[in-house]
């Protein structure tokens, strides 16, 4: 687990794989797209806030939801997720929400390219989102499924990103790369790729940035 300090006590960051993540700070449990495929959460701290970028499999997975569930977990869903009882929040693209003093912004993420044999792209606009959390001024950014788009010109300076990278759903390694330079978040996790070639990418990224190891979180 890696630590960050933020105005509202330390952050510490686990990656269980895919998109899944865990935030912890103040003895809180923030779960992001639990994904039991990845790891078995039987036996693991019960979350105080789940979230889900929006409904795939991946990214919506109930059977994770249950292993980590309290009787007083909050969720923050997508609006395509929306309110499938009284303890979720959806939020759309644009909403944002406080909790516990976290900030948490709903942003876009969808595909501009990338289709389905339908024709159909895999993610639409305003079908998922992106969040951004704002602890206390430390912003972290977790961009949920997407491709490089250009609402991601309004994001602030980030401390943290989390970005995806695999075909067919998200960015390719380029569109990675060029992201990543362009947002030059202070710390950079890769998320939900397939394969990875850590060396290649970590070649191409601005210097400033400390690219996580995903073998190594
Ligand atoms: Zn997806
Ligand atoms: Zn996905």
């Amino acid at each position: 687990m890696n630590s960050y300090k933020t105005p509202l006590g330390e952050l510490k960051v686990k990656v269980f794989g895919h998109a899944s993540l865990l935030f912890q700070i103040n003895g809180k449990n923030i779960y992001v797209d639990p994904y039991s495929e990845v790891t078995d959460y039987t036996g693991m701290d019960e979350a105080d806030l789940i979230l889900s970028t929006h409904d795939h499999y991946d990214h919506y997975d109930p059977k994770a939801f249950n292993e980590i569930l309290a009787t007083d977990t909050a969720f923050i869903v997508s609006e395509s997720i929306g309110k499938v009882d009284h303890r979720y929040i959806p939020l759309a693209n644009g909403d944002s929400c406080e909790w516990d003093g976290i900030k948490i912004y709903a942003v876009p993420a969808y595909n501009i390219e990338r289709r389905n044999e339908d024709g159909n792209h895999f993610h639409p606009k305003g079908f998922g989102n992106g969040y951004l959390f704002d602890f206390g001024g430390y912003k972290v950014y977790v961009a949920g499924d997407t491709e490089p788009i250009e609402e991601m010109k309004e994001l602030p300076k980030l401390d943290i990103a989390f970005l995806p990278k695999n075909l067919p759903y998200t960015m390719t390694d380029d569109e990675f790369v060029g992201l990543a330079n362009q947002l030059k978040p202070a710390v950079l996790y890769p998320i939900h790729y397939f394969e990875i070639d850590y060396p290649a990418l970590s070649a191409r990224l601005d210097k400033d940035i400390i690219f996580i190891d995903p073998n190594k979180a």
